[in-house]
């Protein structure tokens, strides 16, 4: 197979300089980058053209041999240029992520990782979710191992360089006319292997603990609401940030108060005469002691609805409180003493007197449809 001069591919002369070598292959490979060029079997080419020639001259010793025996003189030497894409960027990656100023996603070395994040669910009152509260909670995650600091290897010994991949962290195999490179089964990518695994992480650099946090939950919480601990979620991979902990809120339901965003609702039961005339009653709160003073009116009608400006919940982000709301349940009395009827029947016959038009109205269509 015909190969091209290699000074004559990166367009360079023969007494270039390192630092002209690059630029000149950098040219090339953005023109040619496959993700530019996506399905351009030429540019493919180019593509493959440029590393080899650029693989060759930016290393003194080949670019030596080069120089004296040429192509042949390579080959002779067991150089056989790159099969593929994969190969090109696994050998090249740090020097794409220079080139393009982001990564392949395709370099050998595996990329830092950030660790997972947990979640704990905690479950509160109502009234801890008023007042906020501290609370230590206990839970089991993944730690860094202490014995090997997360290397996995036992103290004093060193990883081994994969057999399989030599350190590539990829293997190329043939199919057909095709190279195909993949992530080395032997050691997943990683280009090395533990012989001799640490004995506290089994060679895993992390082990399974049991951490003891405390929460500081700010007032006004409301079931889903999350907190965020960062940090305190798994290690990190490969010197990757450790994961957060999040602490989702459950807050139980009150036998008493209802909610609905920063706004408590609750029912009271007046009795009907409280309602007619008006009453001072004390209604349970949150943060009274001796619970709250509640003014009904005189003439306050069945599910008639009182408010409380700012007695509601507090807020997280610190707006103003949420309000009260107070639904009034008028009982009627269900058993009544003579006394009692006596005085109901008496003022019945007071009501009587002053019914309006309108009323009367209503009690013949009654009348008629009880016939
Ligand atoms: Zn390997
Ligand atoms: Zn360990």
């Amino acid at each position: 197979m015909y190969k091209r001069d290699y000074y004559e591919v990166l367009g360079v002369s023969r007494d270039a300089g390192q630092e002209e070598i690059k630029r000149a292959y950098r040219k090339l490979a953005l023109k040619y980058h496959p993700d530019r060029n996506p399905g351009d079997k030429e540019a493919e080419e180019k593509f493959k053209e440029a590393a080899e020639a650029y693989e060759v001259l930016r290393d003194p010793e080949k670019r030596q041999v080069y120089d004296r025996f040429g192509h042949e003189g390579l080959e002779g030497r067991g150089f056989t240029g790159f099969t593929g894409f994969e190969d090109i960027f696994s050998s090249f990656g740090d020097i794409f992520e220079e080139f393009f100023g982001f990564t392949t996603g395709r370099s050998r070395r595996p990329r830092a990782r950030q660790g997972n994040s947990l979640r704990y669910d905690l479950t509160i009152t109502l009234e801890e979710a008023f007042f906020g509260k501290e609370e230590e909670i206990e839970f089991h995650k993944l730690a860094l191992c202490e014995s090997c600091s997360g290397s996995g290897l036992r103290p004093g010994t060193q990883p081994d360089i994969c057999p399989t991949c030599h350190g590539r962290g990829q293997v190329i195999r043939s199919q057909g006319f095709f190279q195909i490179s993949s992530t080395c089964p032997t050691c997943r990518g990683e280009g090395q292997i533990i012989k001799n695994p640490c004995p506290d992480c089994g060679g895993m650099g992390k082990v399974r603990v049991e951490r003891k946090i405390t929460v500081r939950i700010p007032p006004g919480v409301d079931t889903g609401s999350q907190l965020r601990l960062r940090g305190e979620g798994e290690p990190g991979e490969y010197g990757g940030p450790p994961g957060d902990l999040y602490v989702v809120i459950h807050v139980q339901d009150h036998p008493f108060f209802s909610r609905e965003g920063d706004d408590l609702i609750c029912e009271v039961p007046v009795s009907f005469v409280q309602a007619a005339l008006g009453d001072t009653v004390i209604i349970p709160g949150l943060e009274e002691e001796g619970g709250i003073e509640l003014q009904i009116p005189p003439g306050s009608q069945p599910g008639e609805i009182l408010k409380l400006s700012g007695k509601g919940m507090p807020n997280m982000t610190g707006r103003r409180r949420g309000d009260l709301y107070i639904k009034l349940q008028v009982k009627i009395p269900t058993k009544l003493n003579a006394k009692q009827r006596e005085l109901l029947e008496e003022f019945a016959r007071t009501e009587d007197l002053s019914i309006s038009p309108a009323k009367k109205k209503v009690k013949n269509l009654w009348k008629k449809m009880k016939r």
